[in-house]
């Protein structure tokens, strides 16, 4: 018997098949993906030789809100509104999982990474800021399975509008997306992008100098909560914008956390498997490690 793990993503999804062996076999844009995802997956799948028959499992992780008991996701950047992703796939008898991507990545961290610890956060920063959270080694998702937004906690009281209608709320302030926008609210300088302004600071730019160390108060700020509310041994850190700058995202976020927590410092670190952390959580699943 052969499982299929699908990470779907706000631009792109990753799938992966496995029995004892597990690989990544295709990386497709998400938009493409969702429009039919039987066709879509069954299309993969004949690539590696297997069939929608042969599937013990399919697992989902989805960039997006979810709802287990109806087996739907919406894809928050796409074009369409609500995905079936239990329907599509009834008559196959195959176990059906569907979970938030961070709450996978937490799960893959904590099976197949490195250093693992039974209290462990998962945080993201990249397009946006969310967590998926083990506590006591066991896996937390909420009632529909979208527990840790932790992008929408407020930092601040400056009346910064986030995305999803609140305001002051970190993603608004320091995810990758938002970045540009928080250095123009705040202090009114212009950054096309994130990695305008990342480059701009490695450059030696105050302008930039100014917007990051803003950025890394906000961090420390959202970080602190996580700590004070959850009091994990490890935060694996994830994401673009954490893993690609990591000496501006994570290094000196300990000294900073000490001043905002009233719990020990945990080891902040990057996520050992990298990006890779949400598609090996759903291969857990499927193997049968379900610690929910
Ligand atoms: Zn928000």
């Amino acid at each position: 018997m052969v499982f299929s793990c699908i990470d779907i993503g706000g631009t792109n999804t990753v799938i992966g098949v496995g029995n004892d062996e597990f690989s990544i076999v295709e990386k497709t844009d998400s938009d493409t993906f969702l429009q039919d995802i039987r066709s879509s997956l069954e299309d993969i799948l004949a690539d590696t030789g297997h069939g929608l028959d042969e599937m013990k499992s399919i697992a989902f992780a989805a960039a997006g809100p979810i709802d287990r008991e109806r087996g739907t996701f919406h894809p928050p950047n796409l074009p369409v509104d609500t995905v079936q992703l239990r329907a599509p796939f009834k008559d196959t008898g195959a176990d059906i999982h569907i979970l938030n991507d961070c709450n996978s990545a937490v799960l893959g961290e904590y099976v197949y990474g490195e250093d693992s610890a039974e209290d462990l956060v998962y945080l993201t920063i990249s397009t946006g800021i969310g967590a998926g959270i083990m506590v006591d080694g066991s896996l937390v998702e909420g009632s529909k399975g979208n527990f840790g937004e932790v992008g929408h906690i407020a930092v601040d009281t400056k009346g910064h509008r986030c995305g999803c209608g609140g305001t002051d709320h970190w993603e608004a302030y320091c995810s990758g997306a938002n970045l540009p926008d928080m250095a123009e609210h705040l202090f009114g300088y212009s950054f096309s992008d994130a990695r305008e302004l990342f480059d701009a600071f490695y450059a030696g730019d105050a302008r930039a100098e100014k917007v990051v160390a803003e950025m890394q108060t906000y961090n420390a700020r959202g970080i602190a909560n996580l700590v004070n509310i959850f009091d994990p041994d490890v935060i694996a850190m994830g994401g673009g914008v954490a893993l690609n700058h990591h000496s501006i995202i994570v290094d000196g976020l300990q000294d900073r956390i000490r001043e905002e927590s009233v719990n020990g410092v945990p080891e902040i670190r990057l996520c050992s498997l990298r990006e890779k952390a949400v598609i090996h959580g759903l291969r857990s699943i499927c193997n049968g490690h379900d610690p929910r």
